[in-house]
């Protein structure tokens, strides 16, 4: 019997866990944390070994395959040591495809993965296609794997899990963007990062296609060095393509080759420049499915966008409040601005990445009549818009940031929570920051 070691005994480990049981491994499990109650039942329901708050290394160095979970960096000694046996170390997402001949769409990108993701299985559910949802999303892929046959994945992919690939091949992938984000993991190189990102199609051949944004430069100029084997097709916002998808007196068009489909912009469920592009591209995955223009146009119609997503509150005394508290980074939150069409409250700070707000610059200057700042560290924002925006004031609780931008939102205006920083400083995550927003905006 073959023996597989799983490292990190999250989602994707459990799932690998349960995958490897089904296909006849001796699996363990082995978390250097500690293991969520609702994991281990998992693990003892099907009677697999696990370890919490250790690893042993005799034991997982004894392994023949290695699932490790994305978050365990490779530098890690048990790693190298792993690799320097030559014992080979994979991700869930690459284990899990081994078991499957499923069509696999696969999207990656720093941000809107979630979104189009989501997008694109509801546009395949409403075709009533055999579709599942996986990876970074909802049940991991393994998982998926081991319980259901699916004619079809949607897949939500994160580097850290095309870092563990080897032989992994989506027969359509998306990149959606690249903007410098988790360098840390990537010795602070943005090119690592960026190659992470493009291993999406390292495996692909000349019949499967990469769908992309080509109004990213960085997707642009990285392609042009280092050409991939499948087929691309461009997305756009800004110009008008003669293959792929483009934008045209608010219409999105998408031109393959035999195929020609036509939408309006004005009836799209969600707003924003970069939910167009999302749109684009799920619906430029449908398009090669071959799926009906009406599914297409009608999914795109009644999508419900993900939660903390530019997620409308509520209204109260005619101020919108907007929950857009999945925005980590500076690139997303240059979106959330960009889609305001009102003046707006900015709820803005938390845990810094490295974060240049000089590209927010204009849209601050246009958009914003007051900065709420919450996070324990705000010297950057007040430098970087202290000149530039009237009111500025520093919070350190959702019930305290509410409450002022409450005071200071006319009639008219908006409150939008679009943080730009990670949230670990004053909440357990992003999740959590959003729900209190949205808690506090319930109580005004
Ligand atoms: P991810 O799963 O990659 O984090 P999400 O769909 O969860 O992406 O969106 C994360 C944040 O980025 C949200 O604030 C969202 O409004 C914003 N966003 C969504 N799509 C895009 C896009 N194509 N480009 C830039 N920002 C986006």
């Amino acid at each position: 019997m073959k023996k597989l070691v799983v490292l990190g005994s999250g989602e994707s480990g459990v799932g690998a866990a349960i995958l490897g049981k089904k296909e006849g491994y001796d699996v363990f499990v082995s978390d250097k944390g500690t293991i969520k109650e609702k994991y281990k039942n998992v693990l003892k329901n099907i009677e697999i070994d696990w370890e919490e708050a250790t690893h042993t290394e005799a034991k997982i160095l004894d392994a023949d395959l290695v699932v490790k979970s994305p978050g365990i960096p490779d530098k890690v000694a048990l790693i190298q040591q792993l690799k320097a046996k030559g014992i080979p170390v994979i991700s869930e997402i690459e284990f899990a495809s081994w078991y499957t001949d499923a069509t696999l769409v696969a999207i990656t990108g720093s941000n809107g993965k979630t979104t189009t993701t989501m997008l694109t299985n509801h546009i395949l559910s409403n075709e009533m296609l055999n579709v599942g949802m996986a990876g970074n999303i909802g049940d991991s892929f393994a998982q998926m794997v081991a319980e259901q046959t699916k004619d079809f994945y949607v897949l939500e992919i994160s580097s850290f899990q095309l870092d563990g690939i080897q032989k992994f091949a989506p027969h359509i992938a998306i990149i959606t963007n690249i903007t410098p984000d988790h360098l840390d993991r990537y010795d602070y190189k943005f090119e690592n990062y960026i190659a992470s990102k493009f291993r999406i199609a390292m495996n692909q051949t000349e019949n499967d296609y990469l769908i992309y944004d080509a109004d990213d430069e960085v997707i642009v100029e990285w392609l042009e060095k280092h050409p991939v084997k499948s087929k691309l097709i461009p997305f756009s916002v800004q110009q008008e393509l003669a293959y792929g998808a483009y934008l045209k007196d608010n219409k999105i068009i998408i031109n393959l080759d035999k195929q020609h489909i036509e939408m309006s912009t004005d009836t799209l469920a969600l707003e924003g420049k970069h939910n167009t592009k999302n749109a684009m591209a799920a619906s430029t995955v449908a398009q090669l499915l071959k799926i009906r223009k009406a599914t297409i146009r009608e999914s795109l119609e009644n999508f419900q966008g993900a939660s903390h997503r530019l997620e409308n509150v509520l209204k109260i005394q005619n101020v919108q409040y907007i929950n857009d508290s999945k925005a980590t980074n500076v690139n997303a939150t240059f979106y959330a601005l960009d889609s305001m069409k009102t003046p707006t409250v900015w709820i803005v700070g938390g845990q810094d990445k490295g974060n240049d707000y000089l590209s927010l610059m204009p849209l601050v200057r246009e958009k914003v009549k007051a900065i709420v700042c919450l996070g324990l560290d705000n010297a950057k924002i007040i430098e970087t818009f202290g000149s530039v925006v009237d009111f500025i004031v520093e919070t350190t609780s959702m019930h305290d940031a509410v409450k002022i931008s409450s005071e200071v939102a006319d009639k008219g205006d908006a409150v939008l929570l679009s943080p730009a920083c990670a949230s670990f400083d004053l909440f357990q995550n992003y999740e959590d920051r959003g729900n209190q927003f949205k808690q506090e905006v319930h109580k005004l």
